[in-house]
């Protein structure tokens, strides 16, 4: 899910990158999309945007600064780059707002961790994907997590494949496009040679 959240800023490395995260109600769209939080939470933050739009406004600049943090870890990680040390210390500041509201709650007689949250905390949606990042970076699933082979896309993914050789985060979107691209450049050689 956090990976999806790097997404969110598309045609990252291009000269024309496009922000899917245009305002609150966007960021509501996402969690719900991703099943963050409830259809009830979501419903309510979103009514809740258009009332105190300068706080949504200050979550989501929040949002996209831990975003941004994430990018910036992961892509490090995956291009096997220095960590960038102010990255870490926001997403652990956020981990660990995100911790403040962690609960234990009982399911037939077993446990499962969830986030208490008033149904109008326009920061709600931030506390899941803090986690998410922390949990991935923690886990041995991290070195599964690779960039799009295409260079116009780059979007991150977990190659859950048997023998992890994905190259790409969609192989009959990008794969294809990647396919079409080698083609045209063959030929291309060809013909000019
Ligand atoms: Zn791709």
């Amino acid at each position: 899910m956090c990976l999806d959240f790097v997404n969110t800023l598309d045609d990252r490395f291009t000269d024309h990158p496009k922000e899917l995260l245009n305002d609150y109600v966007d960021l509501a769209r996402f969690a719900e999309d991703t099943g963050t939080l409830s259809d009830q939470q979501v419903d309510r933050l979103m009514t809740r945007s258009m009332q105190d739009p300068e706080e949504a406004e200050r979550a989501l600049e929040s949002a996209i600064r831990l975003r941004e943090a994430i990018s910036n870890i992961i892509y490090a990680v995956v291009r096997k780059r220095p960590l960038p040390a102010a990255s870490l210390n926001l997403l652990n500041s956020n981990v660990q707002d995100a911790f403040q509201h962690l609960a234990l709650m009982p399911v037939k007689r077993q446990f499962v961790w969830t986030f208490e949250m008033r149904l109008d905390d326009f920061f709600a949606p931030l506390w899941k994907i803090a986690r998410d990042a922390a949990e991935l970076l923690a886990s041995e699933r991290l070195e599964f997590v690779h960039a799009c082979a295409l260079n116009t896309c780059e979007w991150l993914f977990l190659d859950e494949s048997k023998n992890h050789r994905r190259r790409w985060c969609d192989m009959t979107k990008c794969g294809n496009r990647a396919k079409v691209k080698r083609f045209y450049s063959r030929n291309k050689k060809a013909a000019t040679s």
